[in-house]
Parts: structure tokens; C-alpha cells; sequence
């Protein structure tokens, strides 16, 4: 009997330790669960594909043996970028699959991404793939296992989106995950200048963490990009999914801010579009929105939440200050890092002033990164709903994913994390000293309901 720790059953992915919570023989059981999840939806195959990390190869072998256990073919990608797969998924029209990977967690973990429809999987779906595991009933049979190189298609297809008035400098940060070398040979197809940092794929993560909107992680990338005159710098998770810039001063740019340039860049290409962002965003990115025509909503944080938004709303881009942008309008719909580098170069080519000067009118704001602040998984909510209630009861809270509390001069939020025992703040206002007052109000009563609450 096989131990399963439903913890590691998660809001988006299945994700644990590598010889603690799964090995290869368990990996195998729950490509026969996914297999009969899959079948029961009506799918005939299903589409593998692989992170660099060193456990990853080994997963998608046994996978791919659990899969076709179950009556399924099954088409291996080898090692690529979650965009890539994404991209295989919709370009050979498979309903079914798994992307393995642990995306920027540190080299000792690993993960399950399952694609079903046209979409990753999340919530329930999750915990169904669980359940089924768990009572490990599964249909039988004998699907054939093959292997298909996209990514020759995957350059054609990108290269024929963006053309570059000039050959732009960049300097790209693999951070040793999926996507470096690829992000860089496009940028260099389409007629980049491109300095490597780190591009080569190695799951051991030797020289940062693969998480480009931390800042520590982007020293080297901001470094780099002033020593060699670059353009801009580019940094990518280790799944490559999400994104992270660099302006040619060398200054990290914060996910609403770079969300902000693509849609200004569509917003003049399709006036009035639609553009979703989370609420962990600038309200001056709303604003520069609706400024330059185009309608702008807020929504709850959560890649799978900002898709799904957008596509009930018909909005031609979306984003999250996590570096997850969703290109609808051009593109196929998610979020893609690489495609992201190449877009941004394609804009900052045509532009007449360096990416440091495309926000020059917006006011100067201080704020912070995201701050996450611990407190256990099981009170996480609670303290949340008090903070709603209280700060409710004072000013204008938004209150669709945790509170976000407007104070005219500046915002504060609190949500809780989807992926871990913490909670999430960040803080913004127009100055100083404002931002420090602005966080007294709001981060000791937070801190006092975590204690309270036995945090
Ligand atoms: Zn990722």
C-alpha cells in the first residue's frame, strides 16, 4: 500500500519533497490515477513533458509507463519550458497531460501540473486525482509511448509574431531553469544581441534561486545589464513562466509596471481592450490603463484565476505582480516568459527612449514588494475575515481576495497565500512617510490576530 501525503495535493499542482513525499514507484501510481481521471473525461492520449531538474527524466519515464497502464498513448516532450507545453498541448490538440515540475521551488522538490480541456487543472480537480489515487482502482491497458521534438515549431511560431526594428542588447537570466538557452537562441533568431547569464538548464539552481521578481535573485541580471550596455535584462523562473525585467539602469521592474508597457503596446493596436491584473497590483497601473483607453479589472490572485477571468471577460492581456503574463490578443492565451523577452524586445526596438523612461509620467509612489508575513495554514482565513471586518468597519476595502484597504493617498493589502502557510501584504502610498504610517495601521493588529489565534 502506497503512502500519500494529501498535503501535497495543492490549490494548483501536486507538489512535495523528492524521495519523501514520492519516488518513482509512487509517480508511476499517480500517472494511473491521472490516467483515470483523463479516460473518465473522455481523452484517448495524453501529452508529457519535463522541468531540468535532476529527478525529472525518471518521473516522466514511470509517468508515462502509469499513463499508458491505463489504456492511454502517450506523447513525450522531454525537457521543456511549462509555456512549451502549454503551447504542444494546444498546437497537437491533446485534452490531456502532465507537466512535471516544481517551477522556482528550491532543487530538492518536484511537482505535477495536469492539463485536462483546454486548461491546468485546480481546485477539486486536484483532490479528485487524490481520491482516485487513494482507492486505487484503475482502468487497464496498453497505450503506446512515443516521443516529439515542438520545439522547432514552438521558435517558428513565436518568431512570426514579433519583428525587431533594430537589434535590441539583452541580457537573459535563466536562473539554470527550462528556459534560458530557448528564451535566448529566440531573441537571437529574431535578431537580438543576446548576453547569457546562467542560461544553461542545471536542477541543482548553483547560482540563484529561478524566481525573477525577488530582488536578491536579479542582482547578477541588474549588474550585468549596466556592465554590458544592454537594453534591458530579462529574468526567468525556472519553469519560465513568469518574468522579470530589468531597465537599462539597471532597476528591477515590478510585475504591474511591466504589464502596464505590454498593454500600452496593445492598447494602441486595439483601442478600448481589456486588461486583468491582480490585486496585489499598482492602482497606478489601473489607472495608466484607463488612461490610454482600455478598460481595466481587478481580480483575485491566482494564474488560473486570471485566465479564467479574462476569458470570461474577453480581455486581450492580463497579469500578476508574480511575473505571470497572459497574452491573449497575438498569442495563444497563457502566460509565457519567453514570449514576454521577445515582446518586450520588440517594443523597446521601435521605442525612441530607453524602457527606464516609458513610466517617466507616472508620480513617484513608495511602496513595498510583496511581504509574507507566517501564520499556520488552519487560521490563515480567519485572521484574514477579521481583517476585512475590521478594517471595514474604518475605510474603503476592496475585499474579493483578502482586504485591500484604499486610503486615497495610498493602499495596504492582506490576503492570504494560495500556496503556503503565510500571508501575503504589500503596502503603497505617495510618500515616505506615508507608507510608514500606512503599515502601522495596518500590520500590528494583523500580527496581534496571528498571535491571538495561536499563530
Ligand atoms: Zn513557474
Amino acid at each position: 500500500m502506497l503512502r500519500i501525503n494529501k498535503g501535497i495535493f495543492r490549490a494548483y499542482d501536486i507538489r512535495g519533497i523528492v524521495d519523501e513525499d514520492f519516488d518513482e514507484a509512487w509517480v508511476r501510481e499517480l500517472g494511473r490515477a491521472c490516467g483515470a481521471f483523463f479516460i473518465r473525461r473522455g481523452a484517448t492520449r495524453a501529452l508529457l513533458g519535463h522541468d531540468c531538474r535532476a529527478s525529472s527524466p525518471g518521473y516522466q519515464q514511470v509517468m508515462a509507463q502509469g499513463l499508458a497502464a491505463t489504456g492511454l498513448d502517450v506523447l513525450c516532450l522531454g525537457q521543456v519550458s511549462t509555456p512549451v507545453f502549454y503551447f504542444a498541448a494546444r498546437h497537437l490538440g491533446f485534452d490531456a497531460g502532465v507537466m512535471i515540475t516544481a517551477s522556482h521551488n528550491p532543487s530538492e522538490y518536484n511537482g505535477f501540473k495536469v492539463w485536462s480541456g483546454r486548461s491546468t487543472i485546480h481546485g477539486d480537480d486536484v483532490l479528485a486525482i487524490h481520491d482516485l489515487m487513494a482507492a486505487g482502482d484503475f482502468p487497464t491497458g496498453s497505450g503506446m509511448v512515443s516521443v516529439h521534438d515542438i520545439l522547432p515549431t514552438y521558435a517558428e511560431d513565436l518568431l512570426s509574431r514579433v519583428t525587431l526594428a533594430r537589434p535590441v542588447r539583452v541580457v537573459v537570466d535563466g536562473g539554470n531553469g527550462s528556459s534560458g538557452d530557448l528564451t535566448a537562441d529566440i531573441l537571437e533568431a529574431a535578431g537580438a544581441e543576446v548576453v547569457r547569464l546562467y542560461c544553461t538548464p542545471d536542477g541543482s539552481f548553483p547560482n540563484h534561486h529561478p524566481d525573477p521578481v525577488v530582488e536578491a535573485n536579479m542582482e547578477d541580471l541588474k549588474a550585468a545589464v549596466v556592465e554590458f550596455g544592454a537594453d534591458f535584462g530579462v529574468g526567468l523562473d525556472g519553469d519560465g513562466d513568469r518574468i522579470g525585467a530589468v531597465d537599462e539602469t539597471g532597476r528591477l521592474m515590478y510585475g504591474d509596471q511591466l504589464l502596464a508597457i505590454y498593454a500600452r503596446d496593445l492598447l494602441r493596436e486595439l483601442p478600448g481592450a481589456g486588461v486583468v491584473a491582480d490585486v496585489k497590483c499598482s492602482h497606478l497601473l489601473f489607472r495608466d490603463v484607463e488612461a490610454h483607453g482600455g478598460t481595466a479589472e481587478m481580480c483575485v490572485t491566482g494564474h488560473s484565476i486570471v485566465k479564467d477571468r479574462m476569458i470570461e471577460t474577453g480581455a486581450a492581456i492580463g497579469g500578476e505582480m508574480s511575473g505571470h503574463m497572459f497574452f491573449f490578443h497575438g498569442y495563444h492565451g497563457f502566460d509565457d516568459a519567453t514570449f514576454g523577452a521577445l515582446k518586450l524586445a520588440g517594443i523597446v526596438s521601435r521605442a525612441e527612449r530607453p524602457l527606464s523612461a516609458f513610466l517617466a509620467d507616472w508620480p513617484t509612489v513608495f511602496n513595498t514588494p510583496e511581504i509574507r508575513m507566517d501564520c499556520p495554514e488552519a487560521i490563515k482565513f480567519e485572521v484574514v475575515a477579521r481583517a476585512q471586518a475590521h478594517f471595514k468597519a474604518r475605510y474603503d476595502v476592496i475585499d474579493m481576495d483578502g482586504a485591500r484597504v484604499e486610503f486615497g493617498d495610498g493602499w495596504g493589502l492582506v490576503r492570504a497565500s494560495n500556496t503556503q502557510g503565510a500571508l501575503v501584504l504589500r503596502f503603497e502610498a505617495e510618500s515616505a512617510d506615508r507608507l510608514k504610517e500606512i503599515r502601522a495601521i495596518m500590520e500590528p493588529p494583523i500580527r496581534g490576530w496571528i498571535a491571538e489565534l495561536g499563530g
